[in-house]
């Protein structure tokens, strides 16, 4: 080995910036850092020919949120629910070793311009007229990498320079393409709020009729026709503007004070969006007509409570193995994870990192203990911004409940953040962040703590690096919950047979679960099942969705709660009658 005696620190940087350029050189690297490819940027002249496409939810999620875009003034177009042709698709052009997802959701994008392109739209116009809007995050895990994903396959698919607009999971809107086409005005951000919201309360109620309608086919025909009359509403409306409804003598003044006017119309605009007649209206309307479909409840079912990875207990197609058609045709009632606990999610971990992050402050600033200015200062910057939180929590559980209350009230709630971070605690820290975090456990507890479910089927991406990691804690919690069915599945494009065999083997064990549960609160009645069955064809508000039967703690299942408050009617009836035939005679003699 040759000895280089260098002579100055100068010399040392030289020399060792000259060794890296050579082994960049050798190795076919590019000589500097990466830098993000320019994008073209989407501008507000291009409103009227531009489309935006997105996609990745469930059908009634994206219909809600295309009718928000349409009603803002977007062209707007979902692409399909991602099948396995695009999955293939994925891996063809994207990258290797990526998480599941990512093959689904990107080939699904090619696959849709692909098809466009069949069309008779050429390729160029393709590029000019369409954008793709969708999340986007810093990860930790491959999240962080799917827009490069998008860029890299759509490039190795010939759509060089087609656009991709995100929304950042931590910073909301990033204007990726100095964009200022899309723009979040108050209109907008209302309407996704009550599009979201619909959407999970919607697809929560179609998982909670359909397995007990009457009429097969009825539930989805009539869910169909609900979602066509929340989108009508969402686009059609008129925006609230105080111009318009302020009387002539106010308008005068108005016009004259811009902050006051402009403070006013945005007050007026959160009033009209979520508590104005027209909506509030329409979702009596909406609740009025799925009241007519006719239920059941006396069929016996096992809840399957639905958790996972954010997009595989979402999508409602190849990406799950059909998971949740699969099984409510095995007999069985899903229990839909709302996209709103996603969000209360983001939501609570910004709080609790936040409040983290004083300490480091608190340590770097250096303040001395008789400071005590500094340090009313980094407490006071610390708690407006804990309190802001808090106060978007609140408000966020407050407008879903909303939702819920408006249409029929049958809705899951959304549990508490801290009572899912409390229960995952002895078996995973809640700082640790990709995916859902500590919510996979936590939920898993929680739905069998409280005996809420037969059965917890985790839907996780095969490649998911955070769905791993639960997974190993996972086998601790079954140790300690020796009552629980637990199920990972990873999904993947392949292999779709034995995951539902694997599911329906676990399912076995849940039938059995909840047809013991129902036998034993039959029993407890010391009815037979054709009495109830009897009274409940004579009284017809017991076969509406939206009767409410009061829930009883230690009883999951859905047909036991019913038998237990039927029998309870049945004996206040009985009790009345009795009550009635004694009262009779005493006033005839009296007579
Ligand atoms: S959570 Fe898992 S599947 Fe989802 S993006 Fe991250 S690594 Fe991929």
């Amino acid at each position: 080995m040759q000895l280089v005696s260098i002579q100055s620190p100068e010399e040392l940087k030289q020399r060792l910036e000259a060794e890296r350029a050579r082994l960049r050189r050798e190795a076919g690297l590019a000589p500097e850092h990466f830098q993000k490819p320019f994008e073209r940027a989407f501008t507000a002249e291009e409103r009227k020919k531009v489309t935006i496409l997105f996609g990745g939810l469930t059908w009634k999620h994206e219909d809600l949120m295309k009718a928000v875009f349409r009603g803002s003034g977007y062209r707007c177009e979902m692409v399909p629910t991602p099948n396995v042709a695009a999955f293939q698709i994925g891996k063809e052009y994207g990258n290797n070793g990526q998480c599941n997802p990512t093959y689904f959701t990107v080939g699904n994008l090619v696959q849709y311009l692909q098809w466009l392109e069949s069309q008779g739209i050429p390729r160029q116009e393709v590029l000019d007229n369409y954008v793709f809007f969708t999340a986007g995050s810093c990860g930790p895990c491959r999240f962080g990498m799917y827009e490069a994903e998008y860029r890299f396959a759509l490039k190795n698919a010939g759509y060089d320079g087609f656009r991709v607009l995100l929304f950042h999971d931590s910073d909301g809107l990033k204007a990726s393409c100095g964009e200022p086409g899309l723009r979040f005005n108050v209109d907008f951000g209302l309407g996704m709020l009550n599009a979201l919201h619909l959407g999970d309360v919607i697809q929560d109620l179609n998982y909670q009729i359909r397995p007990f309608e009457v009429n097969r086919g009825e539930t989805d025909k009539v869910f169909r026709e609900a979602v066509d009359i929340l989108c009508t509403i969402l686009r059609e409306r008129r925006p609230f503007e105080i111009m318009e409804r302020a009387p002539k003598w106010a308008a005068g003044y108005l016009s004259k004070k811009k902050t006051l006017r402009n403070t006013l119309n945005t007050l007026g605009k959160i009033r009209e969006h979520l508590f104005g007649d027209v909506y509030v209206n329409t979702l009596h309307q909406v609740k009025d007509l799925l009241d007519t479909i006719q239920v059941d409840r006396t069929r016996v079912k096992p809840i399957v409570k639905i958790t996972g990875e954010f997009w595989a207990q979402t999508t409602e197609g190849d990406g799950n193995f059909n998971m949740f058609a699969f099984l409510e045709r095995e007999g069985a009632q899903v229990l839909v994870e709302p996209i709103a606990t996603w969000a209360a999610y983001l939501m609570y971990q910004g709080k609790y990192n936040h409040e983290r992050k004083k300490a480091v402050d608190e340590h770097q600033m250096e303040i001395a203990w008789w400071d005590l200015k500094s340090r009313a200062k980094l407490e006071l910057k610390y708690a407006g911004k804990f309190l802001g939180i808090s106060v978007g929590e609140t408000l966020w559980r407050y407008f879903y409940h909303r939702v819920i209350r408006h249409l029929g009230g049958l809705t899951h709630s959304l549990v508490y953040q801290k009572e899912l971070a409390d229960l995952a605690a002895p078996f995973y820290n809640k700082f640790t962040r990709g995916g859902e975090g500590h919510l996979e456990v936590g939920k898993n507890v929680y739905y069998t703590v409280n005996n809420l479910v037969h059965m917890v089927l985790a839907l996780k991406p095969f490649g998911c690096m955070p769905s791993s990691q639960s997974d190993g804690v996972q086998s601790g919690v079954i140790n300690k919950y020796k009552d629980m069915i637990f199920l990972p599945i990873e999904t993947s494009g392949e292999g779709e047979v034995n995951a539902h065999s694997r599911v329906q083997m676990a399912l076995g064990e849940a039938k059995a679960k909840a047809r013991g549960e129902f036998e034993t609160a039959l029993k407890s009645t010391g009815k037979r099942l054709e009495d109830i069955k009897a009274y409940v064809a004579e009284h017809p508000e017991l076969r509406r969705p939206f009767y409410h039967v009061p829930h009883r703690p230690g009883i999951a299942g859905t047909a036991a709660q019913f038998v237990l408050h039927v029998s309870d009617r049945m004996d206040k009836d009985t009790r009345f009658w009795r009550r009635s035939r004694v009262e009779v005679p005493a006033v005839a003699v009296e007579n």
